[in-house]
């Protein structure tokens, strides 16, 4: 009665199109957070079936997930709790983004372990992270240049080989994304008079690529695109090209006629203007709908779209349908591809106060998770 449809086949084609926007850069797909509520191992599947060159994860449990879903391709996982697991990184092969010296000794100190214990061929692949003006991870100014002489010195030693930089932007307008990009090559001239020779720099996301393409660089870590969502609340994905992957649909479980001012739901938020029918759809809140949405929320049935009605509850939500038919069976959609007259992600995110990537990667774990294309 509860489902999740990711259309792999949409995600595949937003990769093509990604890919060859921002060509010849490089793709980083960035599947963190579940890819981004949509399910990590078959979209990652799908995603390296359409050629993506590399995937990006916050966590090292995540890369695990990757290499156990067998993806081959470079994995990069940049947030370290201090129970970091790099020993298994190392020996993994997997990539890890660094941005300060403690933790890349600690990197180092694992190949070493590593070195002993099984091969001793050992060496980390690092990513060293520079801070141009987002102010959370990353290192910034002196710390920088600290970071890319300590790199320089594990390269020497042969513990640790640096293969790419990177920063990330804050959006916080155009013109601010430019002066960090100036910064982030002020960075690379730091690094490279500090002997290092990486292969790849990397800055933009699905936001980035299009407001700066000028700015790809060698790499691109894509997410939200490539999952057919748009950056840009104001621009839809058909707009860029893309095509949203995720609907969430729930059954119509109960169908009733009520009359005029009849209260719906908790607190009465909603009363009925004149007699309509109702529908009970059983998705609430712990399945991933913003509660803040409550009052100003849209889902479709049979083609058309309705209003959802009254305070969205844990495990339900109210259809107004009027005087339309409805039955028991039904689906409606909460949300899906705006092009096929569902509401999007967007809507729900603007009726929240939210952005899309929130409610995305919110749905609940009792959602069933169905994959077609
Ligand atoms: C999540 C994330 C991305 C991807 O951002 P999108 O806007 O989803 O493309 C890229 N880089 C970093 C560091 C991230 O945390």
């Amino acid at each position: 009665m509860r489902e999740l449809v990711v259309d792999l086949g949409a995600i595949r084609e937003n990769v093509r199109t990604v890919a060859a926007g921002v060509a010849p850069a490089r793709l980083m797909a960035v599947v963190k957070a579940d890819a981004y509520g949509h399910g990590l191992a078959p979209v990652a599947r799908a995603m390296a079936e359409a050629g993506v060159d590399a995937f990006g994860v916050v966590d090292l449990d995540e890369a695990r997930r990757l290499r156990e879903a067998g993806i081959e391709q470079p994995v990069l996982a940049w947030i370290h709790g201090s129970d970091a697991d790099f020993d298994w990184a190392v020996a993994a092969g997997v990539e890890l983004g660094v941005g300060a010296a403690d933790v890349l000794d600690r990197v180092a100190a694992a190949v070493e372990r590593v070195r002993s214990a099984s091969d001793a061929a050992a060496v980390a692949v690092v990513h060293l992270k520079a801070d141009t003006g987002l102010g959370r991870g990353g290192a910034l100014g002196a710390d920088w240049a600290a970071l890319v002489e300590r790199a320089a010195a594990h390269e020497r030693a042969g513990r640790v080989r640096v293969e790419g930089l990177w920063t990330h932007l804050a959006n916080a307008s155009p013109e601010a994304d430019e002066a960090q990009f100036a910064a982030f090559d002020g960075a690379i001239a730091i690094a490279r008079a500090a002997g290092l020779a990486p292969g790849v720099e990397h800055a933009s996301s699905s936001g980035s690529i299009v407001a700066h393409p000028g700015q790809v660089r060698g790499m691109v870590r894509v997410g939200l695109a490539l999952y057919g969502l748009s950056a840009f609340p104001e621009r839809a994905p058909a707009e860029l090209g893309l095509r949203p992957a995720m609907e969430l649909a729930g059954e119509v479980v109960a169908v009733k006629r009520v009359p005029a001012g009849l209260g719906v739901s908790y607190g009465h938020r909603y009363v009925t203007p004149r007699e309509t029918t109702l529908a009970l759809v059983p998705l609430g809140y712990a399945d991933g709908l913003p509660r803040a949405a409550s009052g100003r929320a849209a889902a479709s049935l049979r083609g058309r779209r309705y209003p959802v009605v009254g305070t969205i509850a844990m495990d339900q939500v109210v259809i107004d349908v009027g005087d339309d038919e409805v039955a028991v069976g039904d689906r409606a959609v909460l949300w899906g591809d705006p092009e096929a007259g569902h509401p999007s992600a967007q809507e729900w995110a603007d009726a929240a106060g939210t952005i899309c990537y929130e409610i995305v990667t919110r749905v609940g774990p009792r959602v069933r998770r169905r994959y077609v294309g």
